[in-house]
């Protein structure tokens, strides 16, 4: 069993780190939020002070962190000739692919061993042990990696050399955020022609509508499995982060000319929804703004 550093207990590190402890792994955990260090303690995590503390004799580095300037930062200033040069670095945040490459490198300069792995699945699935990891990095760095990951995954992919599990990760959001918006007006349109949202539901998940938005998320309250739209949106993956992964989406295709008019489209609207004030709700809760756009004009 190892020495693990967690360095981000938020609501996907607090949820991932506790089942490493449950593991058996020796879990120092650091955040600067006091609530989140006490709840991850509570579930078998060993408190520390600092990150420097925190990977001081780790074996492994994992980090969940909010975005690309957060992680630039601990690695360059807290982890990097901090921790062992014989730490594993496991990065999961979501970030853009040159900030993961170059952070890899600057890891590689040093002599670590490191790898992108970012997430698919929410604050339950980190809760629960179940996310799916998309990691980037050598062969022999996804080897070392996949143990420590299981832990805490359903599945671990291989997605290919450094910075490849964030333009996976990235290329599938964008695709979660334009099928989100497209089911979102279905419902909306379907309401409006005198369907039954629940008949609706019961025809578009098992015809060619399907998809994860529809039938694991649909964003009708009362309709399918249980979902943040029975919960007033409240809970989920937050507006306000799909938006930034659009957003990341967008810088990635314009770096390699790629032309992605559906997950443009699906930016704007994510970012008129974080506008009018909608960043914390459940992203799916964009199909209140969708509602309410035809009763108000823009503009009004
Ligand atoms: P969060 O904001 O809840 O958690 C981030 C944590 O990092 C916070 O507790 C914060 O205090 C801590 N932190 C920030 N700077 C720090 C520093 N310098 N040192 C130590 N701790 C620091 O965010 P989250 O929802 O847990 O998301 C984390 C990452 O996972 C993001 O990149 C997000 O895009 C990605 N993600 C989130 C979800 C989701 O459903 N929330 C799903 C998939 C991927």
């Amino acid at each position: 069993m190892a020495k693990i550093a967690f360095i981000g207990l938020g609501h996907m590190g607090g949820g991932m780190a506790p089942n490493l402890a449950a593991a058996g792994h020796e879990v120092r955990a650091f955040d600067l939020s006091e609530a989140a260090l006490s709840a991850a303690e509570e579930k078998g995590c060993v408190r520390v002070g600092s990150t420097e503390e925190a990977v001081r004799d780790a074996e492994v580095v994992v980090t969940m962190l909010p975005a690309a300037q957060h992680v630039l930062g601990v690695y360059r200033q807290e982890v990097l000739g901090k921790a062992p040069p014989t730490a594993l670095l496991i990065d999961c945040s979501t970030i853009d692919v040159e900030s993961a490459r170059t952070i890899e490198e600057e890891a590689a300069a040093r002599g670590y061993t490191m790898v992108d792995a970012p997430v698919s699945g929410g604050i339950a699935a980190a809760a629960s042990g179940n996310l799916t990891f998309m990691v980037g990095g050598s062969d022999e760095a996804f080897d070392r990696a996949k143990p420590f990951i299981e832990p805490m995954a359903k599945a671990v992919i291989h997605a290919g050399a450094a910075g490849a599990g964030q333009a996976a990760k990235i290329c599938n959001n964008m695709i979660l955020g334009a099928t989100m918006a497209a089911t979102c007006e279905a419902f909306v349109l379907a309401q409006k022609l005198g369907l039954d949202p629940q008949v609706f539901f019961d025809i578009s998940s098992k015809a060619s509508g399907q998809s994860w938005s529809m039938t694991s998320y649909a964003p009708m309250p009362g309709v399918g499995p249980d979902t943040p739209a029975d919960h007033d949106y409240e809970g989920g993956f937050a507006a306000a982060l799909m938006l930034k992964d659009l957003k990341l989406a967008a810088d990635a295709a314009r770096s390699v000319g790629a032309y992605t008019p559906m997950g443009g489209e699906a930016e704007e609207l994510y970012q008129r929804f974080v506008d009018r004030g909608g960043g914390n709700k459940d992203f799916s809760g964009i199909i209140k703004m969708i509602d309410d756009s035809w009763k108000v004009p823009e503009g009004q």
